[in-house]
């Protein structure tokens, strides 16, 4: 146990966390040259093309310091806000962070979320400036700012450069004197930290944990203790990049088990795993069940698809335990399901896995958080709002809540008029604002999650000019004036383009909405009004004109080739479009209200 160290890495997305990662592993040789490819810890092929870490990984290095050997396990955690509790849970695993500064950009919101992560849990902090080989790095004021916010002191700062490698060997040496090794009783009994999981189609779902107290041992009974289920450990080990088997992984090390479970959501990252006949009293603490944040109906574009459909997202779930889902039915639509997601990116990701890896084309709609209402007949009794279509109708209503956040933005000064602005327009409420530099400030803001699970992202992007990082954490419900604004076309209610909006904006909204999708749905042979409601009371009208003749035989007449090129471009394409009545709308107006400015 003493030459054990076990760490995390921490940082606010792109600041160089998977880059230097790969410099520790190459300079303690945990790589052979035919395992090296750029960013070795993103595996999933959609990890590396959008470069960011979904999942978080465990690796573990040899290094030999002052003649006596040490085993270093890294702890890779995932950098958005979407997968925040298995940060959390990451850091739980560790002794010890490497908290990484961009010697540009300084402090972002994510340094400081995670860094207060890391503290809660007692993590020792090793600070590095990294990037310090870039022309527009300020080492000293970046210095400066991290020494305010660690209150550490200038010579405990590592620069570094996991571009060059330079403080590569400072790193290592920080590690292995500053962080303390694991504590914890190999007497006691079995006591591990679920902290990630993995589904490996061939073998069942991989547990990666850390060991508090005790042993865990090659064929043990053990039991999970949040789900009361019992496995054999048909096997056990350590990682490296390929996984290494061992007779037992000992107390304050780092492992994986494997015990045959084909569904990822048996496996809860936070829960404990104990021995089954020789239980732990104590499970440890901190264990949540991760709730999903954002909700979206997901639809064949081909209603012959259903089945299809739900094989894929069974699939799926196997290997996403965050991912959940009922059927539900839309008179628009058809049959799909109700799914839940962490947030936006999830959403996307999942969209984006269903069509890479099982071929489907769907259709999302407009997503949603999840809202709670209370009818007049019974204002005690909780109704769960996922789908806009199940908020009770305004007449029964008493009153409905929505979940808050508490927002973090850090940004220069010159743009704090602008992001109090977007964020007083997304409703929220200013609690705190601190000057952590002359240059640079922290805003606090209360708000509806529902405002910045959406466009807020790219909102505050444009308004800071690129200088604003954010981060939020849920504070509760609170109750709001929220409506339903229904949308019809062409006379019939789409149900699927529903959303619950503010009262003070739903006439603006529906005017926008109804302006969008007029842009987004294609003309066709006859008028399609567009008109935008509150229950019976139409609040917006627009009309798509028919297309003229003319147009339509420019467009489609004479060149028979180039119909038939045509033709085939869209079933190749299989076109994410969906008739509704007698109108096709496109994918794009069923996110049409989130990207209404
Ligand atoms: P992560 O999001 O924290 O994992 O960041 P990455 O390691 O993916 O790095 C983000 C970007 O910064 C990539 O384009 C890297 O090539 C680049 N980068 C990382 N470290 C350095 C460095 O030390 N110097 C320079 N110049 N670029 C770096
Ligand atoms: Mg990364």
């Amino acid at each position: 146990m003493k030459h054990i160290r076990n760490f995390c890495i921490i940082a606010h997305i792109d600041h160089g966390k998977s880059t230097l990662a790969d410099r520790l592993l190459d300079f303690t040789g945990s790589v052979t040259e035919r395992e090296k490819q750029d960013q070795l810890l993103d595996s999933m092929d959609l990890e590396r093309e959008r470069g960011i870490t979904i999942k978080s990984h465990a690796i573990q290095m040899e290094y030999t310091y002052k003649g006596e050997q040490y085993i270093l396990n890294l702890i890779d955690t995932p950098g958005h806000v979407d997968f925040s509790y298995e940060v959390s849970r990451s850091i739980a695993a560790c002794e010890g962070a490497l908290l990484i500064v961009d010697a540009a950009q300084s402090i972002q919101a994510q340094t400081i979320s995670n860094l207060y992560l890391a503290l809660e849990n007692d993590l020792e902090i090793i600070p590095i400036l990294n990037k310090i080989d870039l022309p527009s790095a300020n080492p000293e004021e970046v210095s400066d700012d991290i020494v305010d916010l660690l209150g550490c002191k200038h010579e405990d700062i590592i620069p570094a450069s996991g571009k060059t490698g330079l403080g590569v060997d400072k790193i290592l040496e920080a590690i292995i004197e500053r962080i303390p090794a694991p504590k914890g009783n190999p007497d006691e009994p079995l006591q591990a930290l679920i902290f990630d999981s993995v589904y490996n189609p061939f073998r069942g779902v991989e547990t990666y944990f850390r060991v508090m107290n005790g042993e865990i041992k090659k064929g043990q009974k053990i039991k999970f203790v949040a789900t009361g289920k019992t496995y054999f450990a048909d096997e056990v080990g350590t990682l490296k990049l390929t996984q290494h088997p061992k007779n037992a992984v000992k107390t304050g090390d780092v492992g994986y088990l494997i015990t045959g479970i084909k569904d990822a959501r048996e496996v809860k990252v936070g829960d404990t795993i104990t021995d089954a006949l020789n239980p732990t009293i104590n499970a440890i603490e901190g264990f949540e069940n991760v709730k999903p944040m954002v909700f979206a109906g997901i639809y064949p574009v081909d209603t012959e698809d259903y089945e299809e459909l739900r094989s894929s997202m069974e699939k799926l779930q196997l290997n996403d335990a965050s991912l959940v889902f009922t059927p539900e039915s839309s008179a628009a639509l058809g049959f799909g399901f109700r799914c839940g997601f962490l947030g936006m990116l999830h959403l996307e990701i999942i969209q984006e896995r269903l069509e890479r890896e099982f071929d489907m084309t769907v259709i999302t709609t407009v997503p949603n958080v999840s809202y709670q209402a209370y009818t007049k007949r019974n204002p005690d009794e909780v109704i769960i709002v996922n789908n806009p279509s199940d908020l009770p109708e305004p007449t029964l209503l008493d009153r409905v809540e929505e979940p808050f956040i508490k927002a973090t933005i850090i940004t220069k000064s010159d743009f704090v008029g602008n992001v109090m602005s977007l964020c007083i327009e997304k409703r929220g409420i200013i609690t705190n604002q601190t000057y952590l530099t002359p240059e640079r400030v922290e805003l606090n803001f209360d708000m509806p999650l529902a405002e910045i699970v959406f466009d807020f992202y790219d909102r505050l992007k444009t308004v800071s000019k690129g200088y604003a990082s954010f981060d939020y954490s849920p504070i509760g419900m609170r109750e709001s004036k929220l409506v339903r604004v229904d949308v019809l076309i062409n006379a019939h209610s789409v149900d699927a383009l529903s959303a619950l909006i503010h009262a003070d904006n739903a006439y603006n909204i529906g005017k926008k909405m109804c302006e969008k999708l007029r842009e987004l749905i294609p003309r066709q042979q006859f008028d399609i009004p567009i008109q935008a409601a509150i229950g019976a009371k139409i609040i917006s009208r627009e009309t798509i004109k028919a297309l003229r003749k003319d147009v339509t035989a420019k467009c489609y007449g004479g060149d028979i080739s180039r119909k038939r090129k045509l033709l085939e471009k869209q079933k190749k394409g299989k076109k994410r479009m969906r008739q509704v009545g007698n109108v096709e709308i496109p994918q794009q107006a069923f996110m049409a209200v989130l990207k209404l400015n």
